[in-house]
């Protein structure tokens, strides 16, 4: 797969109401605008009749997302398919990495949504985000070419990265974490034995390692087994938080990122909104933010 360069003035992480609004103000001001939007749904695409949103007294929530959408387009702003795996946040420019993309931004709009709690993380997955626990088996892959991985999830797209990662030849211990998915399937049969074993009967409870991830703890009925691996691949929904700290943000107990009044956090240039501050979790309260960070993000740029 070939990696895109892109550039853009602001890049908005998240198009749900927090950074389609603040796209809508960053586009409208005539910046070159790149809005990420994930796999995992804007809330406001959760399928819920809004009663509360001002000038609405009462409209479906994925029609009210569909006219953010539409509104920010018309502004010139640019909706990207993705989801942000990697940041570089610190200089100037701004990087931020997608499966297929690597994108240049003068400022980030962090609006990635409500956090993933800790719970669902997997015990030692935010201490080695980057230092062998990975979400990108394109990205990331070759680093371990030889060696043996771990792979968890149980989506199409787990079965499609542990393909990649076999062919990058990788070994790979596919553990699924639940029965009747795509590790169930023929084509992921078909795999078995050719540089990838499935362990259907287990769990990974923890990722063990120092400085980098040296082994996986996996659960099954027989009790518990320590495996070494040089790598985990988490296949499901991408968790902000550990990014981001990695990335230097500081983030709450609760995963949110923590921001100022301006909706500033502590890297300079790096702004975020909506429910991943965990404010009002609210589609206006998401909206403002976003609106708040468009308009300081404006202001940085000129400084
Ligand atoms: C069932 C339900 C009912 C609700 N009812 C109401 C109500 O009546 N009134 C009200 O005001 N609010 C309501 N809400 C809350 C409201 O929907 C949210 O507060 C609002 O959608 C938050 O907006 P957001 O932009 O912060 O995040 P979201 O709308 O969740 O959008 C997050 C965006 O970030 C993207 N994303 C995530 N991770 C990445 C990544 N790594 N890279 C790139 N993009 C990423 C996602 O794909 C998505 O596009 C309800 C929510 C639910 C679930």
């Amino acid at each position: 797969m070939s990696i895109e360069s892109l550039k853009s003035d602001i890049l908005v992480v998240g198009a749900g109401p927090a950074g389609l609004t603040a796209g809508i103000y960053a586009a409208r001001a005539g910046k070159k605008v790149l809005i990420l939007q994930g796999r995992s749904p804007s809330r406001l695409g959760i399928p819920y009749i809004i009663e509360n949103y001002p000038g609405f007294p009462s409209i479906e929530s994925l029609a009210l997302l569909d006219l953010f959408r539409e509104h920010a387009v018309s502004f010139g702003a640019a909706i990207r398919a993705g989801d942000a795996i990697a940041y570089a946040l610190d200089g100037s420019p701004k990087y931020v990495t997608t499966k297929d993309a690597i994108i240049e931004a003068g400022a980030v709009i962090l609006a990635s949504g409500k956090p993933l709690p800790k719970e669902r993380l997997l015990d030692g997955e935010d201490r080695l985000v980057g230092q062998g626990v990975s979400y990108c088996a394109t990205c990331d892959g070759p680093l371990y070419r030889g060696a043996t991985v771990a792979a968890v999830g149980h989506g199409e797209e787990a079965l499609e990265d542990v393909r990649a990662l076999q062919a990058m030849g990788c070994r790979v211990l596919w553990v699924p974490g639940k029965s009747g998915g795509a590790a169930d399937t023929p084509e992921a049969k078909g795999l078995e034995g050719q540089d990838v074993a499935i362990r259907r009967d287990g769990k990974i409870k923890q990722i063990r390692g120092q400085a980098k991830v040296e082994a996986v703890v996996i659960e099954s009925a027989s009790g518990a087994e320590t495996i070494p691996v040089a790598a985990v691949f988490i296949f499901r929904e991408i968790p902000a938080g550990p990014l981001y700290e990695r990335a230097g943000i500081a983030l709450d107990a609760k995963q949110c990122v923590a921001v100022d009044r301006e909706q500033k956090t502590n890297v300079p240039g790096v702004f975020a909104a909506g429910d991943i501050t965990c404010g009002g979790q609210q589609v206006v309260t998401a909206a403002a933010e976003g609106c708040v960070a468009a308009l300081q993000a404006l202001i940085y740029l000129r400084s």
